[in-house]
């Protein structure tokens, strides 16, 4: 998972683009980067490791001038963590750079294809390089002119499988964004006025980084719609292929943050009603927690609309250490397991003799809700219980979510009587595919690593998987 952004028309592009990749960094922490185009200096870019903090020392913004830019948070779901991986990419030949969000599955056997054209093609080994050298083609062959671009995205899409979320910069047309036929990942649009009246656009993963350096108007852009907005200011949106909604769920139960909307629905109002629906399945397995605890952060909101739901107390016991960095998206299994015990602390005194109910926003491969247990029987907990907000996860996404292997995957892996002792609770409660339809409140949703039953072809999808945890073990 990674964040993108995109701003034209601003006196102050890169400043705004860094205050709202700093509002998208929990959708990626490995590094981030910046790139501007200013009228008769071509591109600037800075890129840096680590969070965004560490990323951008103050000065490297005097050089990144220019009125459009855009920018990248990265999370590593292919690649190695190295500088040259991240974006944005940069083709200055070809007039173009690009963001991307999302996994482009059939990316090995496409970079085959290009580098026997051109065996120095492609070196960096990541899914986004191969679309900017695709679009910087496709772009040669049509034209750099709005016509062109939509011609191009359109060809392009027809190559592409996967997921893909873009923000670019093309040289005499504008700011580009583009969303893939299923709309998997977000990506959404904004205005604001300048100083002298003067509309400015930019576009981002989420409507909190747009909100934060005061867009408004927000709009979705549609699956499989591009948008361009022109260097004289011209809006042109159109709908290059058929759409196949499928939303990831999981933009909702965990990525985003609680105050964006995606996709005309809060997250915060998604993770409430997800807190409604699983109390009901608490409701009917017959167990009466004491008290409703939730593991934080994403599981608060559910687990108060439970609490009040259930008439049952709310109790934040499980006291989080902020500097811990998100355990999920922290690359190695050992890592992950010696960030959660570094992460949580359990208020003792609240949770001895008690029957407690913890509830989570899903159960992945499992290391939290282990470790948790864990800790809560240490305190004297009488009975503990898990509920999920999210159904059982039992098969891979190959759309940027890092969770690729099914052995990885603790309800791919286990029964759920057998899921019990390995986890250490005396119930287990699953929210219900209904459930989470109803409380995300649509059923264009992908639910493929719920269900197996995948937006794409998936042909590729192991292939590509397997590749990225090679490309790991070499660097991890
Ligand atoms: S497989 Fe799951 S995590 Fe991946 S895009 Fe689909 S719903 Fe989201």
């Amino acid at each position: 998972m990674c964040g993108i952004i995109g701003v034209i028309h601003s006196s102050e592009a890169a400043e705004e683009i860094f205050l709202g990749l700093q509002n998208l960094q929990h959708r990626g922490q490995d590094g981030g980067g910046i790139v501007t185009l200013e009228e008769n200096h071509g591109f600037h870019q800075h890129r840096g490791t680590g969070l965004l903090e560490i990323a951008f020392p103050p000065e490297n913004f005097k050089r990144l001038q220019g009125p459009i830019g855009i920018g990248h948070t990265r999370y590593a779901t292919t690649g190695k963590k190295e500088l040259a991986l991240l974006q944005p990419f940069v083709d200055e030949q070809a007039g173009l750079a690009i963001a991307h969000n999302g996994n482009i599955l059939n990316y090995h056997s496409l970079r085959q294809v290009v580098q026997g054209q051109d065996p120095d093609a492609l070196p960096s080994g990541c899914d986004s390089e191969l679309v900017l050298w695709e679009l910087g083609k496709l772009l040669k062959r049509f034209g750099y002119t709005v016509e062109g671009l939509t011609q191009s995205i359109k060809i392009l899409s027809e190559t592409l499988v996967g997921s893909y979320s873009i923000v670019g910069i093309v040289k005499d047309v504008g700011l580009v964004a583009f969303r893939d036929p299923h709309g998997l990942r977000p990506l959404i649009m904004g205005r604001r006025l300048d100083k002298h009246g003067k509309t400015m656009t930019a576009f981002a993963s989420e409507s909190a980084a747009l909100e934060f350096v005061g867009y408004s108007e927000l709009e979705n852009v549609a699956p499989g719609e591009v948008v361009i907005i022109t260097f004289s200011g011209e809006v042109i949106r159109q709908q290059y292929t058929q759409p196949n909604i499928r939303h990831c769920m999981f933009e909702w139960v965990y990525f985003a943050r609680v105050e964006s909307q995606l996709d005309n629905l809060s997250v915060y109002q998604a993770r409430f009603n997800l807190g409604i629906e699983l109390a009901k399945e608490v409701k009917n397995s017959g167990v009466t927690p004491d008290i409703i605890v939730p593991v934080p952060e994403t599981s608060r909101i559910a687990a108060i609309a439970m609490a009040e739901s259930m008439g049952v107390p709310f109790r934040e016991v499980l006291i989080k250490n902020r500097y811990v960095n998100r355990t999920f998206i922290l690359e190695s299994q050992s890592a992950r397991q010696e960030a959660i015990r570094r992460k949580l602390y359990p208020v003792a005194s609240e949770l001895k003799d008690k029957k407690v109910l913890i509830v989570d926003d899903s159960i992945v491969r499992g290391n939290t809700s282990i470790k948790i247990v864990e800790l809560i029987r240490k305190c004297g907990a009488k009975e503990i219980y898990l509920a999920s907000t999210c159904p059982p996860i039992q098969f891979p996404c190959y759309y940027g979510i890092d969770f690729p292997d099914r052995d990885e995957l603790l309800a791919g892996k286990y029964d759920h009587d057998s899921l019990l002792d390995v986890i250490g609770v005396d119930a287990l409660i699953y929210q219900s595919l209904q459930g989470l339809q109803g409380a995300l409140q649509s059923e264009s949703l992908c639910t493929a690593c719920l269900t197996g039953n995948y937006p794409t072809d998936i042909t590729e999808g192991s292939a590509f998987s397997k590749q990225r945890v090679l490309e790991r073990e070499v660097t991890v």
